[in-house]
């Protein structure tokens, strides 16, 4: 078969270094000549922001941060941007962080330097999230794409282990779902196979050892690969099903990519060999379903929804929900039986062992 496709890279500048956030940071803001700089990092995150903005010339700190960006907090910070005459926004913090600098940017079309504490990875895509009466609505602006990404593995050592392991297992559903999702192609496809790689090892040396900062680097570097190839990829039928039970339900983000991601890999994987070939390869394994598993075991990862505030009595309103939205591009046909199957064993917190969804 010839090789053929179109891939779109977003430009964007990647400084990695653990225990360099400080100096990076003054670096590129002198670099991007930001004169009013606006400093969002959430509560619990302002000691981090003081220590990395010591001796740096900010006009505003704020700290209005909230899950999910709702549009009120969003238009509140965007007036109090307005106000201050921002020209440089500089985001600490998780996704929620990130994801309010970005709903700035989405209107005053600013720059956002992003400086992430967990693995969820948005400060590599041009994807915003705003939620308005409990729905989230997302689009793709290159507004929102931060100018520069200040990576520091030491500032994710605060993050507890359970919350690096499923945020770095929703880092590992962008790699996986890049594999067949609308506009995947070689070269994301190769850049989500090394991000699987570098989360698989990364994760448990976590899980061993929290301070061990190797394993943080790891994880840090897998979920920005994962976060270049799902904005290259685009959203394939994991994220598709966690948009919709993390909008209506209101779930924890990371933990409901965690539990979700083994059982959409069972499910596709009957339809999709090259990519199981792809990902096995990537966990070291001829068995990627199994490979996953194992890793979920040693990692004590996130299994079941009911865990997390999903109830068994939503499951068909969230079929009827979901089936919309699975792309047209998923290698196997989503009838409503096998999205029940999923559900059920992801609110259950079956293993994809015990409960592979059939492959009728
Ligand atoms: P989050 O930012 O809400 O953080 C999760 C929790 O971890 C919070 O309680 C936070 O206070 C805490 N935390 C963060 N960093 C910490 C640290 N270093 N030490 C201790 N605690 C820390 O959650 P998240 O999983 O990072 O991000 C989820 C959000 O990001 C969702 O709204 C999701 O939709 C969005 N997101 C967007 C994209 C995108 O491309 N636009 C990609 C991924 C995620």
């Amino acid at each position: 078969m010839p090789l053929e496709f179109t891939h779109e890279s977003l430009g964007q500048r990647v400084l990695f270094g653990s225990g360099h956030a400080a100096e990076n940071l003054a670096q590129e803001i002198h670099r991007i000549g930001g004169s009013k700089v606006m400093v969002i990092a959430a509560e619990f995150e302002q000691p981090l922001a003081e220590m990395l903005t010591v001796g740096l010339d900010i006009a505003l700190n704020y700290s209005d941060v909230v899950a999910h960006v709702p549009l009120e907090k969003a238009d509140k910070a965007r007036q109090e941007a307005r106000e201050y005459g921002i020209d440089l926004i500089v985001s600490i913090g998780g996704g929620s962080t990130t994801g309010l600098a970005k709903a700035i940017a989405l209107t005053a079309r600013i720059p956002i330097i992003a400086i992430p504490t967990t693995y969820a990875g948005s400060e590599a895509t041009n994807v915003w999230g705003l939620t308005e009466a409990a729905r989230k609505t997302t689009g793709v602006d290159n507004a929102v794409l931060p100018r520069t990404i200040i990576y520091d593995a030491a500032l994710t050592a605060s993050l507890p282990v359970e919350l690096s392991i499923a945020s770095g297992l929703n880092g590992m559903a962008h790699c996986i779902d890049s594999m067949w999702a609308p506009r995947t192609d070689p070269i994301n496809q190769a850049l989500a196979a090394e991000g699987i790689r570098a989360l698989a090892a990364g994760l448990p040396a976590i899980k061993a050892n929290p301070d061990n900062l190797e394993g943080r680097e790891q994880a840090l570097y897998g979920a920005y690969l994962a976060a270049v190839a799902f904005a290259s990829a685009g959203s394939g039928l994991h994220h598709k099903i966690c948009h919709v039970l993390g909008g209506t339900y209101n779930l924890p983000h990371a933990q409901t990519h965690a539990v979700i991601l083994p059982r959409v890999l069972a499910l596709n994987a009957p339809s999709a060999p090259k990519a199981m070939q792809r990902i096995g390869q990537a966990l070291g394994s001829m068995d990627p379903i199994g490979a996953l598993n194992s890793l979920y075991e040693q990692l004590d990862a996130p299994r079941a929804l009911k865990d997390f505030g999903y109830a068994e009595k939503s499951i068909e309103e969230s079929i009827e929900l979901i089936l919309p939205f699975v792309p047209a591009s998923n290698p196997r046909q989503i009838t409503a039986d096998l999205m029940r199957e999923l559900l059920e064993s992801a609110w259950s917190g079956k293993s994809t062992a015990e409960s592979y969804p059939s492959s009728r």
